[in-house]
Order: structure tokens, then C-alpha cells, then sequence
């Protein structure tokens, strides 16, 4: 009984909360975590630990950043983690090991943070070694903040590092508006920043990620040809990525279009004289807001429709005029998908076709 009960214990720690986002036109949809510390900088736990929370969240692509530069390895200066036996690599070592057999693609990385914006801070993805990169970056000493960041950015990339601007926003560096300077456009020009951090869970800055029941952790998703470090790359490179957080999704139209299509299943359609039934299903973690649009003149059809995730929903839109004869387009239904962005201020327009 004793036994029994304990088991019970331990299910409940671990509750599942698995991100699931299906497929695109050819591509697999792979979920991401950019940026994540561990105690080998200012993060809280232990490596492994992040594969674990990878595995239970249903997170594809852990990308080990913990900074780089050697002050803020505060486990190592406070003498817990022996700095004979650890380096700027040891993070990302612990983790792949784990990680092997567990389905979760773990990339190389690290943190540069500059105190001083620009350029703030970066991470750096796909490195071979993060030892040089967090030497030049203390080499330039804690005064000379930008030089360190843009020596150890060159060390990065000659290692052939994909470069991310990270929390452009952070009101520590950014307390009044968020703007991009001088120096990250150069930095662009010159290819070194190759993309730029668009979400950031302000909880998960400083410390560990604060879930609350039943929330899902934000994700980058990843649109890749193949699910290893070489199709996270590739993805990336192609800017085949879009944002799930909050349960809002931003990314390019062409893309957004083609995941809500994946997700929003259309299971049954039923004609009648004076009416249409259609039950769709949301093959997805992600809630579907649907606001009518103009296009769909013929039917009576309701302003507003939530598709909440692994839920099934049935719409039924009748005729406005049943002696009007109907046309293949006017099975084409128009939303403005209100938590899909494919710009600041646009939600996505997307077409609902029933022409079963
Ligand atoms: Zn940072």
C-alpha cells in the first residue's frame, strides 16, 4: 500500500504537458527551446534536468545557452562545481549524453551578455567550442563590454555559429521602447546576427520556467526537413520558423497558413436544403480563434469560433436564401484567425474550404 501510494506521489509531480503540432506540407514540425540556463550559469538546474522537462513537454530541440563569459558561472566561483573538472561545455556534454535515445535533439550553445546595449545580448547556436568564445569575452574585461561581445562573436563565428539577438525588449536594456541600433544593423549586414529573439518568457529570464497549471511553455517552431541538428540548421537558415506562446502563433503567412490547415481537421460535411454541417476537430496544442470575415454572404454563420486543442466542433451555417443558386466559391468560408500574427497589428486571413 505504502509502495502504491508513493508511485501515486510521484505521477502527480510529473504531470504531462505535452506540446503536439502536427506536420506541414512537407516539412515536420519540430518545437524548440532557444535559450535555456542551467546551474552552469544563472539558471537553477541541473542539465539533465532540462532534457527531462524537453521529454515531458513534448520539446523536439533544447539548445544549451548558458552564458558564457566565467563570472556568472556562480557554482564554479562558489567552489561546488570543481572548475578543473567543468568547462563552458560541460552543460551541453551532460545534456547530449542524457539526452541520447530520449528523442530530443540537443544543440551546442551559449550566452553572450553584454552589460551594455547594443549589442546586449546573443546567443550562439551550433558551436564546437564554447571555452574561446567565453575567453575573449573575459579577456576584454568587464568594462569593456561591447568589445568582449564582438570578440567572442568573431571566435563564434569562425566556428560557424547561427547568431540570435536575444530579448531586444528587456527593460533592463530597453526600459522605454525597444529599438534596434546602429550596430546590430552592421551586425546584420555583415551576416553575424542571423536571426532576432521575438518572445521571451520573462519568467524563465532569471530563473526557471514558472508553468502555471495547465500552460504550456512557449516554443519556437521549427519547420525542418529532417529531424536532426543538421534540419534544425537548415530550417532556421531557410527562416522556416514561426512562435507558439501564449496561445498565440506569429510567423510568415505562407507558413501560418499552412500549420493552421494541418491542425483544423474537417471530419464530416452534411448538405441539406437549407443548411451546412460541418464538424471540424483541432488535431493541435494550439487554440484556434475564428472571427467571420467578409466572403461568406450566403450563410448565416457565427461571428466568432473558438477551436480549443483535441477538441472536436460543429458549425452549422444556414442559408440566407435558398433560391439563390450556390457557387464552388461559396464553400469557401473567410476568417481573420484573431491569435495568429503574421505582423504586429495583422492576424492571419484564412480560408475554411468545404468542398466535400
Ligand atoms: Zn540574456
Amino acid at each position: 500500500m505504502a509502495a502504491a501510494l508513493l508511485l501515486c506521489g510521484l505521477l502527480s509531480a510529473q504531470v504531462r504537458n505535452e506540446i503536439r503540432v502536427p506536420d506541414i506540407p512537407g516539412y515536420m514540425t519540430l518545437k524548440g527551446d532557444m535559450h535555456i540556463h542551467t546551474v552552469f550559469s544563472d539558471g537553477s538546474v541541473w542539465p539533465t534536468t532540462r532534457v527531462d522537462e524537453c521529454v515531458m513537454d513534448g520539446v523536439d530541440v533544447l539548445c544549451m545557452t548558458d552564458h558564457v563569459d566565467s563570472r556568472l558561472h556562480k557554482y564554479i566561483k562558489d567552489g561546488t562545481l570543481n572548475p578543473d573538472k567543468v568547462n563552458r561545455n560541460t552543460a551541453y556534454e551532460m545534456a547530449a549524453k542524457y539526452a541520447k535515445g530520449k528523442g530530443v535533439i540537443v544543440v551546442r550553445g551559449g550566452e553572450i551578455s553584454s552589460q551594455i546595449m547594443p549589442p546586449g545580448h546573443l546567443n550562439v547556436l551550433f558551436t564546437t567550442d564554447n571555452e574561446p568564445i567565453g575567453a575573449a569575452m573575459d579577456a576584454a574585461g568587464r568594462d569593456h563590454q561591447p568589445a568582449g561581445a564582438d570578440a567572442a562573436l568573431k571566435v563564434a563565428k569562425s566556428q560557424g555559429a547561427f547568431v540570435t539577438w536575444n530579448h531586444p525588449h528587456w527593460c533592463r536594456q530597453a526600459p522605454n521602447v525597444t529599438r534596434i541600433y546602429p550596430e546590430h544593423l552592421q551586425y546584420i549586414k555583415d551576416g553575424v546576427i542571423n536571426a532576432i529573439e521575438a518572445y521571451n518568457w520573462w519568467d524563465g529570464l532569471f530563473s526557471d520556467i514558472n508553468t502555471k497549471a495547465g500552460e504550456l511553455r512557449p516554443v519556437t517552431l521549427i519547420f525542418a526537413r529532417e529531424r536532426n541538428e543538421k534540419g534544425v540548421r537548415e530550417a532556421l537558415e531557410a527562416h522556416r520558423t514561426a512562435i507558439f506562446a501564449e496561445s498565440n502563433v506569429y510567423g510568415k503567412e505562407e507558413l501560418l497558413t499552412a500549420l493552421l490547415t494541418a491542425c483544423v481537421e474537417v471530419e464530416k460535411v452534411s448538405k441539406s436544403k437549407t443548411k451546412l454541417t460541418v464538424e471540424l476537430y483541432n488535431n493541435s496544442s494550439i487554440p484556434v480563434l475564428l472571427d467571420k470575415a467578409p466572403g461568406s454572404e450566403q450563410w448565416q454563420i457565427a461571428r466568432h469560433v473558438v477551436l480549443h486543442p483535441f477538441e472536436h466542433q460543429t458549425l452549422t451555417l444556414y442559408r440566407m436564401d435558398n433560391t439563390k443558386p450556390l457557387e464552388a466559391s461559396d464553400f469557401d468560408f473567410h476568417y481573420t484567425v484573431s491569435n495568429f500574427w503574421t505582423e504586429p497589428d495583422v492576424n492571419l486571413h484564412w480560408v475554411l474550404s468545404i468542398h466535400k
